[in-house]
């Protein structure tokens, strides 16, 4: 007992046992306590844009009916394998459009309903079971009078509770199961069509129709297999059937997605592959062309010019007038209405982020001049300039926000890596050996990074998570693998010590956790700088924010599961790798000895 004494006295055995402790408080209690909150705020984030805004004036109609049908995780190269939207692109208008991000399905759904972008619809993921609060193109027709009709998958529902007339969502019968097979997709598609021809008897005026099969297909198989085509082959067959069913005298109608797929299935993340979708229309208000890249918020100031709605408040997108085939008044009379949507819109975000704003109405009073001496050209060229202007001043606004808030944050960062940093100059004091633990904690590194980005061939993106429930193969991987490596880093630590004692090793072990767990804190703590913990006013940059999540889940591995507090065992495994290394050698010393002696 006194000799247990005497070993704690001596200050070089303190981190045998702060270390560990240290660790597992961390692991145990805080580290899952700030990736709770930091996730939530993300993925429910929210958004502070989501006030109410004043309505605008409705226009002219060009035609009398819209549908947008939405194939689910459709991608732009296998839209292009489609005869029946082929025929269509032929006939109307081609275009890609670019998605916001994160590139899942329920925020790309409010997009095209909306034309807000997440950040400013606080719909950021799939997890959220809230409705929009926005304004939407539902509620835009109904206010005109017009009737409304939404068939596809309940979740669309969830979102736009309100101004529908016919609602045909339904949960849909193979929505992430384990063992889908194509022909259930292919039935699930086929049953939402005919639904979807049945409602078109009663010719609602604005109509969404969603098919899932094409996303499901392509996360269960991938975005280039052959499962994939065929599924979207069908999805293809079915759009005839609506095709056949319009008018298209009288009706436009839109194919897009919500986002496209990896080669491997997944999205979510900013890949090329992923944020560009197919947009094409044909029908009455279309001018047929190839058109250059649009965006998904487009759509619905879009839509709403074509229904003569009003444009949606809370829109942030712009009205595609090169596609629309109506009179000059017509495009003047929307494009100032779009003008004053939008000097509303960002104004009221960013009375948010900045304190009084001035906000450039000048533009705006000359464009109204100009519509009423009846000089179209000047009205919308003043529009157009109205706009850039304000958004130009909300990214401005934006990013000197989140400026101040960088520097805001700073302090605590920096108060936070010298408390690190301090345990160096005790390192160096006790002169403890620095090359064993430093070649172990390289060693983690390695390992886990060659797992993550050479093995699983991953990269930081939200696509990594390849399915929509709540299961993430990717995440608990990660941990794990945490786990193997820093298992790994001792068996280095304790054959590096083959000349020490066991408490020297025992030290070594435990500065090498150290290093690991300090290397870790400065990454996380760059992105504490960069974009916060609890996210409120703006969404982070995705990519910066997997990683974060990853470095923090790599923290838990020192205490990954309730009865398994990894950090205290792990010194003693480079203990035990330097016994075993040990027995190994005595046992060839004897075993050559017993040779020389026979
Ligand atoms: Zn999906």
């Amino acid at each position: 007992m006194s000799s247990f004494i005497a070993f704690f006295r001596k200050p070089q055995s303190w981190p045998i046992v702060l270390i560990p402790a240290g660790l597992l408080i961390w692991a145990g209690f805080v580290a899952p306590v700030l990736v709770r909150e930091s996730f939530y705020s993300l993925v429910y984030f929210d958004s502070p844009y989501q006030a109410a805004l004043p309505l605008r004036r409705a226009g002219e109609p060009i035609v009398e009916q819209v549908v947008i049908v939405v194939l689910d995780g459709l991608r732009v190269d296998a839209s292009q394998r489609m005869p029946t939207l082929n025929q269509m692109r032929a006939l109307g208008a081609d275009r890609v459009a670019l998605v916001g991000q994160p590139s899942l399905s329920k925020p790309g759904w409010t997009t095209i309903g909306t034309g807000a972008w997440p950040e400013q619809s606080g719909i950021t993921s799939n997890f959220t079971e809230k409705a929009i609060s926005l304004d939407t193109l539902f509620l835009a027709a109904k206010r005109k009078g017009l009737t409304t009709a939404l068939v596809g998958m309940d979740w669309w529902h969830q979102l736009y509770p309100l101004g529908v007339d016919y609602n045909r969502t339904v949960s849909p019968p193979t929505f992430l199961d384990v063992d889908i097979d194509q022909a259930s997709l292919v039935q699930g598609d086929q049953a939402v069509i005919s639904s979807a021809l049945e409602v078109l008897q009663s010719k609602p005026n604005l109509v969404i129709i969603h098919l899932l099969a094409p996303d499901s297909a392509a996360h269960h198989w991938g975005g280039t297999s052959q499962q994939y085509l065929e599924v979207v082959r069908n999805a293809d067959n079915q759009l005839a059937r609506i095709l056949a069913a319009l008018d298209l005298n009288a009706a436009a109608l839109f194919v897009t997605a919500d986002h496209g797929h990896l080669d491997q299935g997944g999205h979510g993340g900013g890949e090329p592959i992923v944020l560009h979708v197919p947009m094409v229309s044909v029908g009455k208000g279309i001018r047929t062309g190839t058109y250059t890249i649009a965006s998904l918020a487009d759509l619905a100031p879009t839509v709403a010019v074509l229904l003569g709605t009003s444009i949606p408040a809370h829109n942030q997108g712009d009205i595609l007038f090169d596609q629309l085939d109506t009179t000059d008044e017509v495009k003047a009379t929307r494009a100032l209405d779009l003008a004053q949507q939008l000097l509303a819109r960002y104004e009221a975000m960013l009375q948010i982020i900045s304190e009084a704003p001035e906000v450039n109405r000048e533009i705006i009073n000359r464009a109204e001049d100009a519509l009423q001496a009846g000089d179209y050209a000047a009205t919308r060229n003043l529009s157009e300039e109205s706009n850039a202007a304000i958004r130009d001043q909300w990214t401005a606004a934006r990013n000197h926000r989140l400026n101040g808030d960088r520097i805001g944050r700073f302090p605590l960062a920096l108060l936070l890596l010298t408390g690190t940093m301090l345990y160096f100059i005790v390192w160096k004091r006790a002169r403890w050996n620095w090359q064993a633990p430093m070649v172990g904690a390289i060693e983690y590194f390695v390992v886990w990074n060659g797992l993550y980005f050479g093995f699983h061939g991953h990269a930081y993106s939200l696509s990594m998570l390849s399915t929509e429930s709540g299961d993430l193969p990717v995440l608990i991987g990660a941990r794990l693998e945490a786990m193997f490596a820093l298992m790994a880093a001792m068996v280095v630590v304790g054959i590096l010590g083959r000349k020490s004692s066991a408490i020297e090793i025992v030290i070594n072990a435990s500065n090498a956790l150290f290093m690991v767990a300090s290397a870790l804190a400065v990454q996380l703590l760059i992105f504490y700088v960069a974009w916060g913990l609890v996210f409120t006013k703006y969404l982070p940059d995705l990519r910066w924010v997997f990683k974060f999540f990853l470095d923090m889940l790599q923290t838990t591995a020192f205490w990954p599961f309730a009865d398994w507090p990894l950090a205290i065992l792990l010194p003693y495994l480079a203990l035990l790798t330097l016994g075993v290394a040990k027995l190994v050698t005595s046992l060839k010393k004897l075993y050559r000895g017993s040779i020389s002696a026979g």
